[in-house]
């Protein structure tokens, strides 16, 4: 018999022999195979199956478009690409990555503050869709696009005057770096008339990591609304909808999953009047973390083990600079664990301890388990750390204390 679950992510991976199976192959398998630890692996089968889950609640009018910032990976992003309709990107770096893989450049978005004028450029040039964040990204869009004969393709992103409650990181509402205020968009709109751009549409990013349905559906039905006002300011069709995404996933004790049932009847009985309002438009949402982050492990192998005071501790060969969420963020946030688990310790009738897993920084913040019910692990075992495949090792301090990177690999 297999343990109980530490948390509901270690149920999408099977076990084995008392082993955890990541893409199918035994952890230990896999950890010879990649050569060393630590590293980070990402299942296929569930990436394929969370765009299903994803594609099976939504109607199929919506367009799922995939944020690679939450796994820049560019194996991943190729896998995904097979599966999404559009790739956002948030810089130039993202949309080589993007147009590597083949996805049609019209349905690549290229998102972001400060975009820098050759950014700039070899989006137009690619006939990227490039989602305008200010005055002087419109202005540059206009001398650019007459410098190489091309129409920009041009979204305006939009700061909305409300936000997604309750998530995570806030990246809508109030006075933010993000987008046009929606209040100076018809002068915006006014602008870009005047400077021969075409607005294909709006991009409303209202926030990001809930777990509340409700929320969800509160924010989509303003954004639904705020896009009916800015269609009234413009003389161009809107065709582009992009009304952001925002869908999290649990990582604490507590934390439920996110119901897609009800965002889904929310979406399709709101779309006959957004249809019969905005003929034209194609509504999209886009996500990162919700597509990415459960089909990702982060594994290190404990080095050491240590009894200080009574607390034992496993030192391992990963930790912070890899992966600076499950450490918490350099202290910013209050910490809670990550579910965590020894990966080739699975079994329910190994005996347990209470255990802190640290990695090898001279920083007491580089803590990967505090305190946690773990089974009595040994050196050489496998420390796996779940809900590691959004913002793992693109998000982490690699260079701090010079250890070597981590590898990825997609099985
Ligand atoms: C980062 C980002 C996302 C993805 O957010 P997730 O929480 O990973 O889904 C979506 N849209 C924009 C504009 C972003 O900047």
């Amino acid at each position: 018999m297999n343990a109980k679950p530490v948390h509901a992510a270690q149920t999408l991976f099977p076990v084995e022999d008392d082993c955890l199976l990541v893409g199918g192959i035994p952890l230990t398998r896999l950890a010879q195979r990649v050569g060393s630890t630590p590293f980070y692996a990402y299942d296929r089968r569930l990436l394929s199956e969370r765009v299903a889950h994803v594609r099976a609640h939504l109607p199929p009018a919506v367009e799922l478009h995939f944020s690679m910032k939450a796994n820049p990976m560019p194996a991943l992003v190729q896998h995904m690409a097979g599966l999404v309709d559009g790739i956002d990107v948030a810089s130039g770096g993202e949309l080589k990555v993007a147009l590597d893989t083949g996805m049609a450049p019209g349905r690549i978005s290229f998102a972001g503050p400060g975009k820098s004028e050759a950014e700039l450029t070899r989006a137009v040039a690619a006939g990227a869709v490039v989602h305008a964040e200010s005055e002087r990204e419109l202005r540059l869009l206009a001398a650019i696009g007459e410098q190489l004969g091309i129409a920009p393709l041009l979204v305006l992103r939009i700061n909305p005057d409300y936000e997604l409650k309750g998530s995570g990181m806030r990246m809508g509402g109030g006075a933010k770096q993000f987008g046009i205020d929606a209040e100076d968009a018809p002068r915006l709109l006014n602008l870009c008339a005047q400077l021969g751009l075409t607005v294909l549409g709006f991009h409303i990013f209202s926030g990001s990591q809930s777990l509340k349905a409700e929320a969800i559906i509160e924010a989509q039905a303003q954004t639904f609304s705020l896009a009916r006002e800015l269609a009234s300011h413009t003389r161009d069709p809107v065709r582009i909808l992009n009304i952001g995404g925002g869908f999290g996933i649990p990582y604490f004790p507590g934390e439920a999953a996110l119901d897609l049932a009800p965002i889904g009847e929310a979406l399709a009985a709101a779309l006959p009047g957004v249809g019969a309002d905005l003929p034209d438009a194609q509504v999209s949402i886009e996500l990162g973390r919700y597509l990415v982050g459960e089909a990702g492990v982060y594994v290190a192998r404990v080095i050491d083990r240590k009894v200080s005071r009574g607390q034992v501790f496993l030192v391992t060969d990963g930790g912070l600079h890899h992966h600076l969420a499950a450490s918490g963020n350099f202290g910013q946030v209050i910490r809670k664990n990550y579910p965590v688990a020894i990966g080739n310790r699975m079994s329910a009738s190994a005996a347990r301890e209470s255990v802190s897993v640290v990695g090898p920084l001279c920083t007491p913040l580089d803590l990967l388990a505090e305190r946690m019910e773990l089974p009595q692990a040994q050196v050489g075992d496998l420390v796996v750390v779940f809900q590691s495949g959004a913002y793992g090792r693109s998000a982490s301090p690699q260079g701090f204390l010079s250890h070597p990177d981590a590898p990825e690999v997609l099985v």
